[in-house]
C-alpha cells in the first residue's frame, strides 16, 4: 500500500502509476500500427527516399517522468508520465497532454506523429508532438491534479518552450491545467511566457474562438465535401457520435448551416429523430441533465446503430477505431468527416473507399483546433489579440484551402482523401528534411 512521506515507498497502481506492460487500445488496434501503415502507403505513392522515410518514423525524442505527488490523505503516489517529440524539422513540436488509465508510450508516439502530420496539412509552422500521464483524474481533486500537472510540467520542463515544444489540452486535460503549466514554465524561467502553452484561459493569452475550433473546422470541412460530391448543403442529413466539445459544437454549426441533425449521441447512448432534432433544444438538455438519454423526443438509438443510420455525412466525434471491419460494410452515409482522432481503422479504409464513402480524415477534418492553437500562439508571441471575427475567417481560410490541396492531390493520385493529405502533410515535412540537409 502507498506510504507516508518518510517512510519506505511502495508503489501501488490506485490512482494511476506504473502500470503492466500490456497495450490496450479501444477497438484493439496498435494505432501506432494504424499511423505507419497510412505513413508507409503515402510515403510509397510520393516515391519517398528510404532513409527520409527511416527518419519520419522515428520520434526525434521520447521522455519517461516519474511524478510523485503528495495526495490529499497524506499519502504518496508515483505517476508515470510521458513527452514524445515526432518531428520538429518545420518548428516547435505540438501537441496535447492526456490524462488517462489507457496512455502508453506507443499511444503517445502514434499521437505525437498524428500532430507531425496533422500541423503540416493545414501548413502551420509546427512539428508534432504529445504528453500523457497514467492517471485516473476522475477519482482525483483538484489540489491532486495541480500537484501532478505541475510536477509533470516541471519533469519535462526541458523539452517545453515557445520555440520547441508547445503543449494543449487533450482526453481529460482542459483550461485550468493549461494555466498551471504556464505558470509553473513561468516560475522557472522568472517570467511570464504565455506561449509555452494553447488552450488557455482567454483572460491569460487564450484565444477567443478556441473552444469552438475543432468543431467549426469540422462544419467547414463538412461543407466542402458536400460541394466536392456535388451535394445540397441545406437538408444534408447528419449523425454525430459524441456529444462533448467537438461532436456538439459541430452539430450546432452544421445545423446552423441548414442541415439537418437525425442523431447524436454520448457515452450513455443516442437519440434519433428522422425529422431533424432541435439542436438548441438538445444542448440545453444536456446543460442540465448531463446525458441525453432523458430527452424525450426523440427515439433511443445505440452507439453502434447511430453509427450504421442512412444519412448523407456521418461525425465519429467521440472515440479511436469505432469503424472498422467489423462494421464499415454496413455504413450508410455519403461522407464521413473525422472529428475524432482514429475513429476509423486501417483495415475499415478500402471497404469505405470500395463503398464510395468519402472520409475526411482526422488530421483535416479536426485540424482547426490546432489551427487556432496556432493563432493563439502567434497572438501570445505578438502581444494583441484578435477578435472573434478576425480569429474565425483566417480558420475557414485554412481550412478550405488545406481541403482543396488534399482534394486535387487525392484526383491526381487516385488515392482517397485519407492517403492524400498523408501525402500533403509528408511532402512539406520531407520537403523540409532536404533543404535543411542532415546534420552529422
Ligand atoms: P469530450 O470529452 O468533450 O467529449 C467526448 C464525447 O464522447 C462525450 O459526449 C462522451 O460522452 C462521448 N463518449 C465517450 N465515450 C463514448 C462511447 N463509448 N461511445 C460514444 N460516445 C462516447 O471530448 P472532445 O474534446 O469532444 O474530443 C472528442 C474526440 O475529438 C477525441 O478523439 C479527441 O481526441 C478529438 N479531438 C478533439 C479536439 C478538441 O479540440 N477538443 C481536437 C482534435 C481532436
Amino acid at each position: 500500500m502507498s506510504s507516508r512521506i518518510g517512510e519506505t515507498l511502495t508503489y501501488p497502481v490506485a490512482k494511476g502509476g506504473i502500470r503492466p506492460e500490456k497495450d490496450t487500445f479501444l477497438g484493439g488496434e496498435n494505432p501506432l500500427e494504424s499511423m505507419v501503415a497510412r505513413f508507409d502507403e503515402a510515403a510509397h505513392h510520393l516515391k519517398l527516399e528510404p532513409g527520409l522515410s527511416k527518419v519520419l518514423k522515428h520520434p526525434e525524442k521520447q521522455l519517461i517522468v516519474a511524478c510523485p505527488v503528495l495526495l490529499d490523505n497524506g499519502e504518496v503516489e508515483v505517476f508515470t508520465g510521458y513527452r514524445v517529440l515526432h518531428n520538429t524539422a518545420r518548428g516547435p513540436g505540438k501537441g496535447g497532454i492526456r490524462f488517462d488509465m489507457q496512455v502508453t508510450l506507443d499511444e503517445v508516439k502514434a499521437l505525437a506523429a498524428w500532430m507531425t502530420w496533422k500541423c503540416a496539412v493545414v501548413n502551420l509552422p509546427f512539428g508534432g508532438s504529445k504528453g500523457g500521464v497514467i492517471c485516473d483524474p476522475s477519482t482525483m481533486s483538484m489540489a491532486e491534479l495541480e500537484r501532478l500537472t505541475r510536477r509533470y510540467t516541471a519533469g519535462i520542463i526541458d523539452l517545453l518552450g515557445p520555440d520547441s515544444d508547445v503543449p494543449a489540452p487533450d482526453v481529460n486535460t482542459n483550461e485550468r491545467m493549461m494555466a498551471w503549466i504556464m505558470d509553473t514554465y513561468s516560475m522557472q524561467k522568472r517570467h511570464t511566457v504565455t506561449a509555452v502553452v494553447t488552450g488557455k484561459p482567454v483572460a491569460m493569452g487564450g484565444s477567443l474562438g478556441r473552444r469552438e475550433a475543432t468543431g467549426r473546422g469540422v462544419m467547414i470541412t463538412a461543407v466542402e465535401a458536400l460541394k466536392l460530391r456535388n451535394l445540397p448543403i441545406p437538408g444534408t442529413r447528419v449523425v454525430v457520435q459524441g456529444f462533448g466539445n467537438v461532436g456538439s459544437i459541430s452539430a450546432e454549426l452544421m445545423a446552423a448551416q441548414g442541415m439537418r441533425i437525425l442523431a447524436v449521441s454520448d457515452k450513455e447512448g443516442g437519440i434519433y429523430n428522422r425529422a431533424g432534432l432541435d439542436i438548441k433544444e438538445v444542448l440545453a438538455h444536456v446543460k442540465e441533465h448531463k446525458y441525453l438519454k432523458s430527452y424525450s423526443k426523440a427515439d433511443r438509438v445505440t452507439n453502434a446503430e447511430l453509427l450504421e443510420l442512412d444519412c448523407d455525412v456521418l461525425v465519429p466525434a467521440a472515440l479511436e477505431n469505432v469503424i472498422t471491419d467489423a462494421n464499415a460494410a454496413r455504413i450508410r452515409c455519403k461522407i464521413i468527416c473525422e472529428g475524432a482522432n482514429g475513429p476509423t481503422s486501417a483495415d475499415a479504409d478500402q471497404i469505405l473507399q470500395d463503398a464510395g464513402i468519402l472520409v475526411v480524415p482526422d488530421i483535416l477534418a479536426n485540424a482547426g483546433g490546432v489551427t487556432v492553437s496556432y493563432f493563439e500562439w502567434v497572438q501570445d508571441r505578438g502581444g494583441y489579440f484578435w477578435d472573434e471575427e478576425t480569429v474565425n475567417s483566417r480558420l475557414e481560410k485554412i481550412m478550405v484551402s488545406s481541403f482543396q490541396e488534399c482534394a486535387v492531390m487525392a484526383q491526381r493520385n487516385s488515392v482517397s482523401m485519407r492517403i492524400a493529405a498523408y501525402m500533403v502533410a509528408i511532402d512539406r515535412v520531407a520537403t523540409v528534411h532536404r533543404l535543411r540537409g542532415m546534420y552529422a
